[in-house]
């Protein structure tokens, strides 16, 4: 039987037909399709500039950058997140002040956030912005991150690698808003794995022209935005260098197949939400996990479907049950070993797993099922079955579940 990947991407005769025409235009580097890229992302969203870049992860160093990021300073970092959140800020030789998780939807936890920003101020530190990742694509409390980012004077800027798209009201029955609505500078990635995909790829998303102004000529050696104009407009050779800048630019073969991916963003999103609702059914009888929590007033992306084993309940521990579902052919990932249990992040700042007990709590626990556009019923209702074997197989004994079915089935 074939087997199924955590994930694979969905690029059709679209994506393929652009980038044969880019290439066949002799523009392969950041050009005309680039800006066109960058005017359907902001009307997309909704938000006045979009920048593209290479990944995301270069999109949160230069939001840093364009908010004045200074060595010795914080930034409050989720440390249910993937490395590019925090190593963005020791760029800068700025401390991410790691938080705690939400134990329902694994987002940042704002009472935690609160505690941590009042104890880093006693320290004497400055903290500077937070960095608020909406986990899987569900938009965290952005309603109560405002109101820190308000009482503190933090810059917001979101990691929303997972969102493109999410939807949030900011109260119960108040307008939808989309992801980047709320903060000074939103970012997207376009990895390989992601909602959609340039292969590599990320969005500066911004209504603050002055930020967006400076993200372009940082991504691009520190070359002004006029120069830069005069040097590819007219065909001047003359330009001008402001600042020591990054070389952060998305090429137009990225482009184009972003272009094709961005008009099926929506489409794939319902793929996506078909198939959580599938497996929230099929699994809703399985006591022994506990599925993703959907928040009412949000619109989740479904980037990633995230199940939490109940150990306690089972014979095998979270890398053997990996194990069984790969042997069956389904692949998996985890989502993730919070920061603070890394080693950089454990040596330099001395954590231990109970500084952040919910993470820590939750990281043995998760497993990430495949979800994405082209995966059908057929394949939820194997990647089920698998999972019901492999319970059935390793319940705990200690419980006596089959001890009580036996009995029963006696009378
Ligand atoms: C994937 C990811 C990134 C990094 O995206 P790249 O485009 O690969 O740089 C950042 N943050 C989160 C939460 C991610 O999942």
């Amino acid at each position: 039987m074939q087997s199924i990947p955590f994930h694979k991407p969905s690029i059709g005769s679209e994506e393929i037909d652009a980038v044969v025409e880019t290439l066949k235009s002799g523009w392969l580097t950041t050009g005309p399709k680039t800006k066109e890229f960058e005017a359907e992302f902001s009307i997309y969203l909704g938000l006045k500039h979009a920048v593209a870049v290479n990944s995301c992860t270069a999109a949160l160093h230069l939001a840093l950058e364009a908010i004045g990021l200074q060595a010795g300073e914080s930034v409050v970092v989720p440390t249910m997140t993937f490395a590019a959140t925090a190593e963005v800020v020791r760029y800068f030789n700025a401390r991410p002040l790691l938080v705690d998780c939400d134990t329902t939807d694994f987002n940042l936890d704002i009472r935690d956030a609160g505690c941590r920003i009042e104890q880093a101020l006693e320290r004497g530190e400055k903290v500077r912005a937070i960095m608020p990742v909406h986990y899987g694509g569900q938009i965290c409390d952005m309603k109560n991150v405002q109101k820190l980012a308000l009482r503190y004077g933090l810059k917001v800027i979101e990691d929303a690698a997972h969102c493109c798209p999410a939807y949030y009201q900011m109260n119960p029955g108040s307008s939808w808003q989309t992801v980047g609505a709320a903060s000074d500078i939103c970012c997207f990635s376009f990895y390989a794995n992601k909602t959609i995909t340039t292969g590599e790829g990320g969005m500066a998303c911004t209504d603050n022209p002055e930020y967006a102004d400076r993200m372009r000529i940082m991504a691009l050696h520190g070359i002004s935005r006029d120069a830069w104009k005069r040097f590819t407009a007219d065909g001047s050779w003359y330009y001008e260098i402001t600042a020591p800048g990054f070389k952060y630019n998305l090429t137009d073969i990225a482009s184009a197949i972003g272009i094709q991916q961005l008009r099926k963003a929506d489409a794939f999103q319902r793929a996506r939400a078909c198939l959580a609702q599938y497996y929230t059914e099929l699994l809703a009888d399985v006591e022994e996990i506990v599925l993703p929590t959907q928040r009412s007033n949000r619109l989740h992306s479904w980037h990633l479907f995230v199940i939490r084993l109940k150990l306690d309940q089972l014979s095998i521990d979270r890398a053997a049950f990996i194990a069984e579902l790969k042997h069956l052919g389904i692949g998996t990932s985890v989502h993730w070993m919070p920061l603070h249990m890394h080693p950089y992040y454990r040596e330099t700042y001395g954590y231990q797993p109970a500084d952040l007990p919910n993470a820590a709590e939750l990281y043995p626990q998760i497993v990430s099922l495949p979800i994405y556009p082209g995966m059908t019923e057929g394949d939820v209702e194997r990647v089920v079955d698998g999972l019901k074997s492999i319970i059935g197989r390793n319940r705990n004994p200690k419980l006596g579940r089959g001890v009580v079915a036996s009995a029963t089935m006696k009378v």
